[in-house]
């Protein structure tokens, strides 16, 4: 900034004086403004501010003494420094009287102009230090309220500290958060603010000290915490903390934000994240968090923690029976009542489906889980009001304890559900604890599977057969039954593997690898003039595969990959299978036929078929259960359910195979009832192929065997 002409009054009452004095001001480039009397010089002082004025003493009227003691009264003009230039004497009187006056200096006349000049430079220089001075202390009013502005308009709470941490100084934000005053806050310790009753704060007073000892810059950046209101309620905060030097003995700044609506925020994510939507318990994720905190602290404390693995019973029913609305309010109220079983600590989950897991984070003695699963049981007798309907549901309930069950988490789960399946296996709506021998049978389990794995891909698995006479005497078909050549054990029964091939879904390519040894076996029978044109092979066919959408391809396949004609192949099919899921075996049922491909339906008698369902799968044998063949001559009830069942059957024009037959008495029971084929230990037992065949021959059926008329 340009600074402006210093300005000069020059007062008196000769022109002549004037006009030398400006003449000796000249080189000053000031400018310079004249007054003829006392009067004058006042009224250009209340109009302009001069940095200088060269007062005459003597004048007409008001004399310069009593010129500058009037401008001494005024505010504006009080401090402008005034040079008294007169013609009196220099007697100590006049000189302590002007003194007194303000001047600030006294020249006599006539004046050396050298002196004036150089007297003159000095008060403009000081003056022009003065102007500096202002303008400078304006620049910092003017900041030190613009810091103040912002300060009061932030959303952050500042708080500033002495090097002792006591609080010196918060903003308007600050103030409103903590609900205090001032006065009220400061000169108490910045570090009382925390609520302690939490957990340990972030830092303590002498760290942040003593990072600042180590060297480092005392800086402590985005921590979460509680701090105190004056009421004592707590919110939370996110702050900021730093020393306003490197060392922090001038204090330091201390803000801070409430993040209360962003710490909800994350807890609702939090809360979603871990709790089932529909009946509002905790889900798997937390489940599995719960037991893994639960495990360290037994773990810590030598203690024992129980786990219940708990599965509805017949669940699946009511939601394809009475709808997923009902499913969904059952699953609801089953909710309330395990929670209702629970002691404070406990914690149940919903892991999915008709799954429950519930966690005993503290157990004396595996007495207490008992407890615990009688209650619930007991709670599952009451039944359930769901809108119009009631219903009562079973449970099964696995129970493992820590740490006889497991050493961790997987294991822990792993021997729960094992128990809990062992529940489902013995009647289903009972508890079991997690044994040594289920444990056993676990690990025996794990080692067939990964030796199925093996053995499937080895081709371990052959196929032996079978045969199936007809009431005339003649051979009709055979039934192809998987045995295991295991390369240790020696001939494995499916009895051994079968469940575990089902429940593992490797009966998918097991049962492929029946269909293609099967299928050959009789082309190649066939074709060799060793069977009649129209014998068939039977092959089983499980739930899984039945249920896996690749079944009818992988017949088709095989049909055309081996020649056989499909009338050659029969599926058999368990009742139970077939009940499963009715409407899923019409349809691919329906397929299997329209390929050509005979269809029975095995065990017949113990899987509770309706006849509406009878007679609509598209069926053509049906296979009376070896358990009432082997009743014939010792158990009249079994009789009636056989002849009952072959007349039921030729009603619905389907022929009857008797499986199992042992004896003649049987044999001949059978076919005087009608019986259209028979297979059992009385005319061969299943035999490897090649047995077979000899067989076959050596029983030099009539000619070629032709299938019976009933
Ligand atoms: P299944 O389909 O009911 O087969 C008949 C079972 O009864 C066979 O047992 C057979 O050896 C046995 N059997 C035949 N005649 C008599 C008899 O007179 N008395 C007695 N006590 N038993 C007789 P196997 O071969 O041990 O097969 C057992 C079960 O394993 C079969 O029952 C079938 O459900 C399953 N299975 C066998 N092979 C296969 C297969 O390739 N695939 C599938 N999915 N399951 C198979
Ligand atoms: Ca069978
Ligand atoms: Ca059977």
């Amino acid at each position: 900034m340009e600074h402006q002409r210093p300005k000069i009054l020059l007062v008196d009452d000769r022109p002549e004086n004037l006009f030398a004095l400006e003449q000796t001001l000249k080189p000053l480039n000031a400018s310079l403004t004249r007054a003829i009397s006392g009067e004058e010089a006042l009224s250009q002082v209340l109009r302009q501010q001069f940095a200088l004025i060269l007062m005459d003493v003597q004048m007409p009227g008001m004399d310069g003494f009593e010129a500058v003691s009037l401008m001494r009264d005024y505010d504006d003009t009080k401090n402008v420094p005034v040079i008294f230039v007169t013609a009196i004497s220099k007697e100590r009187q006049f000189v302590e009287q002007a003194y007194e006056s303000g001047a600030v200096d006294y020249l006599f006349k006539p004046i050396a102009p050298g002196v004036l000049l150089s007297k003159v430079k000095v008060f403009l220089e000081l003056e022009k230090q003065r102007i500096e001075l202002e303008e400078a202390v304006q620049k910092n009013k003017k900041m030190a309220a613009h810091n103040e502005t912002v300060l009061d308009c932030i959303t952050e709470g500042i708080i500033s500290f002495n090097s002792q941490g006591i609080i010196d100084w918060a903003n308007p934000t600050a103030l409103r958060l903590l609900g205090m005053t001032l006065p009220q806050v400061a000169k108490s310790k910045l570090f009382d603010l925390f609520h302690l009753d939490q957990k340990q704060p972030p830092i303590q007073w002498d760290d942040f000290t003593q990072t600042n000892e180590s060297g480092s810059h005392a800086q402590i950046r985005n921590c979460d915490y509680l701090l105190k209101r004056q009421d004592c309620t707590t919110f939370p905060v996110e702050f900021s903390m730093s020393g306003f030097t490197e060392h922090i003995q001038d204090g330091g700044v201390f803000s801070f934000q409430d993040i209360t609506e962003r710490k909800w925020a994350e807890d609702e994510l939090i809360r979603l994240a871990q709790e089932d939507s529909l009946t509002q318990l905790p889900n798997r994720a937390l489940f599995h968090e719960f037991l893994r905190v639960s495990l360290q602290e037994r773990v810590r404390d030598n203690g024992n923690l129980a786990l219940l693995m708990l599965d509805m019973d017949d669940f699946k029913r009511v939601n394809d029976t009475l709808g997923h609305d009902v499913g969904d309010k059952l699953l609801q109220s089953v909710s309330a009542r395990l929670a209702e079983c629970l002691r404070q600590g406990d914690l149940v989950a919903r892991l999915g489906g008709d799954e429950f897991g519930i966690i005993l984070p503290v157990i004396r003695k595996s007495d207490d889980a008992g407890r615990v699963a009688n209650k619930v049981l007991e709670s599952f007798k009451k039944p359930h009001q769901l809108g119009s309907c009631t219903l009562t549901v079973g449970a099964s309930i696995g129970i493992t304890t820590f740490p006889e069950g497991g050493k961790d988490i997987k294991e822990l789960i792993k021997s729960a559900d094992t128990a809990m399946y062992h529940a489902k296996g013995t009647g289903r709506n009972n508890f079991q604890f997690f044994s040594r021998e289920m444990q056993e049978r676990v690990l025996a389990k794990d080692t067939l599977e990964k030796e199925l794995i093996i053995a499937l891909k080895e081709r371990q698995f052959e196929s032996h057969y079978q045969p199936k006479i007809a009431s005339n005497g003649d051979l009709t078909g055979y039934e192809a039954l998987v045995r295991w050549q295991h390369p240790t054990r020696g001939m494995v029964f499916p009895d051994d593997f079968i469940e575990l091939v089902e429940e593992t879904g490797l009966v998918v390519e097991l049962g492929k690898q029946m269909l293609e040894m099967a299928c050959a076996q009789n082309k190649k029978w066939i074709d060799e003039g060793i069977v009649a044109e129209n014998t068939t092979v039977a092959v089983n066919v499980s739930v899984r595969q039945l249920s896996e959408k690749s079944l009818v391809k992988t017949i088709q396949d095989v049909l055309a990959q081996t020649n056989l004609p499909p009338e050659c192949l029969e599926v058999e099919i368990t009742e139970y299978t077939m009940m499963n899921d009715v409407e899923h075996a019409i349809v691919v049922l329906t397929q299997l036929r329209d390929l050509g491909v005979k269809i029975a339906i095995d065990d017949f008698g113990t899987g509770y078929s309706s006849l509406t369902y009878l007679s609509k799968l598209p069926l053509n044998t049906l296979k009376v259960d070896q358990y009432f063949v082997n009743g014939i001559g010792e158990d009249p009830g079994d009789e009636s359910i056989v002849k009952a069942t072959i007349n039921l059957a030729h009603s619905l024009n389907l022929q009857v195979t008797a499986e199992g037959v042992e004896t003649d008495e049987q044999r001949q029971f059978l076919i005087a009832n009608k019986v259209n084929y028979l297979q059992g230990y009385f005319f061969s037992r299943p035999q490897s192929s090649s047995n077979l065949e000899q067989w076959i021959v050596e029983q030099n059926f009539s000619n070629i065997p032709q299938t019976p008329v009933i």
